[in-house]
């Protein structure tokens, strides 16, 4: 195929075997949040770029090589969103529902861009289930936060599968005082950084912290340590969040290394990683930003959230077999329909039945193919039962009903009692 007709490399279609689990996924977030309070609020796609460049940060990866820029037609420079946090902000902003301090918590779903090397767990579209929440600046909603992603991988069963790993970066007074000991030390080993952290060691020498490269590791052993430099509180703020958590029973490690790789955070930050995906091992990141809002032109307002990866945690289900059973399944009861009179009523019919019962998943196929045909693609379906309608069920307005799954004989059951029928054997989720 040309490639012109193929899809755009690490932006993948989400074929109908896979939406599915797609769905459970993001039905079970969505619940979750819902029974917390969080609202969903929905942004677009494509935001001015400076809007990025502004919040997420000049010297990151993902405004330093990842964005998708483009001009648009009135020459205005447009950026597919690679994240939601500023798009929110911006939001917030522009509505003015945060300024007189009221609390938001908002949630928002939908495909990120980046434009960075596709691999199993890093794509160059990938999808976002984000929070955000705004004027709460106590640990207990830094807590809320984590104790949400603890319960919904409880739900998923993938609790034993993930770490918490946490970590605080102190205000930006702190932070501007630990980067000037950071530097002053990482200067006098320069020679044994790698080229990446060298350089950045001039634009944003916290993320040196972040590198892989084993002999700058090293270097890094007897670097100062953030805590050492933290203020008293955000000390107290981070015992606070600690505290909570030994309270739920929730288990973390501090990872004093961990810096994020947006500027905006302050305080708490968090990953939730994994070893089951391979190099690619966050599934959720997120933490506090309270100087975010204020530097985009907005009132100081405390803000904290997170963001997970909808393809990496869907590649975790199947990884660990928590795809759930009845997924499999998307059919209850399959209609065969034969001849042009009984395919009427098998219309009719089935009307009747969706209006007993609403939540039966009812397929009718009438007028395609000889009985053969129609029963195998029934039993395709995955369907628990098959109705037959043919000329003779007509006469008799009674339906062939028919178990598929090996569950006892053919019967005739009458239109009238068909749908008390199907209440008492399909079981609805
Ligand atoms: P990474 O270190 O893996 O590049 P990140 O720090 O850039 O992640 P965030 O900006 O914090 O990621 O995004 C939150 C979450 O979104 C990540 O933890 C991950 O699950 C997911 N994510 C980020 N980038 C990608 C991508 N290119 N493809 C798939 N999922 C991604
Ligand atoms: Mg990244």
């Amino acid at each position: 195929m040309s490639k012109s007709l193929q899809a755009i490399r690490g932006m993948n279609d989400i074929l109908p075997e896979q939406t599915p689990l797609w769905r459970y996924f993001e039905g079970t977030v969505a619940r979750l949040l819902d029974n917390y309070g969080y609202r969903q609020i929905r942004m677009p796609i494509v935001e001015f770029t400076e809007l990025f460049k502004r919040s997420i940060g000049e010297v990151t990866d993902i405004v330093e090589k990842e964005m998708y820029t483009f001009d648009d037609r009135n020459g205005d420079s447009l950026t597919l969103r690679p994240e939601g946090t500023a798009a929110c902000v911006r939001a917030v902003l522009e509505h003015g529902i945060t300024g007189g301090g009221q609390v938001q918590k908002l949630w928002y779903i939908g495909p990120m861009f980046r434009h960075e090397r596709p691999q199993k767990g890093r794509y160059r579209q990938f999808h976002q289930i984000g929070l955000e929440v705004f004027n709460l600046e106590g640990p207990d909603i830094d807590a809320e936060l984590i104790v949400m992603t603890w319960r919904l991988w409880g739900e998923l069963g993938l609790r034993d599968a993930v770490k918490l790993e946490l970590n605080s970066l102190g205000t930006s007074e702190s932070r501007g005082r630990y980067r000037e000991a950071l530097v002053e030390f990482l200067s006098a080993h320069l020679d044994k950084l790698d080229e990446d952290s060298q350089r950045r060691l001039k634009t944003n020498p916290l993320r040196v912290l972040d590198t892989k490269n084993a002999e700058t590791q090293a270097v890094l052993v007897d670097a100062p340590k953030m805590a050492d430099y933290l203020d008293d509180e955000s000390r107290a703020h981070f015992e606070g969040l600690k505290s909570r958590l030994d309270a739920v029973g929730i288990p973390y490690v501090i990872n004093p290394k961990l810096v994020r790789g947006l500027d905006y955070y302050s305080k708490t930050v968090f990953e939730w990683v994994t070893d089951k995906l391979g190099a690619q091992g966050t599934v959720c990141a997120g933490g506090r930003y309270d100087g975010l809002v204020e530097q985009m032109g907005g009132k100081p307002t405390p803000g904290v959230g997170f963001a997970m990866g909808i393809e990496r945690l869907v590649l975790m289900l199947e990884a660990l077999d928590k795809v759930p059973q009845e997924l499999s399944r998307q059919v209850d009861v399959y209609l065969c329909a034969f001849g042009e009179a009984a395919e009427l009523a098998a219309l009719a019919l089935s009307e009747r039945i969706r209006d007993q019962l609403p939540n039966l998943r009812l397929q009718i196929n009438a007028g395609a193919g000889s009985f053969k045909s129609q029963f195998k693609k029934a039993d395709k379906s995955g369907a628990l039962y098959a109705l037959i309608l043919g000329d003779d069920e007509l006469a008799q307005q009674v339906v062939g009903f028919k178990p598929l799954r090996g569950q006892g004989e053919q019967q005739s059951i009458a239109w009238d009692a068909l749908a008390a029928h199907l209440a008492t054997c399909v079981v609805q989720g």
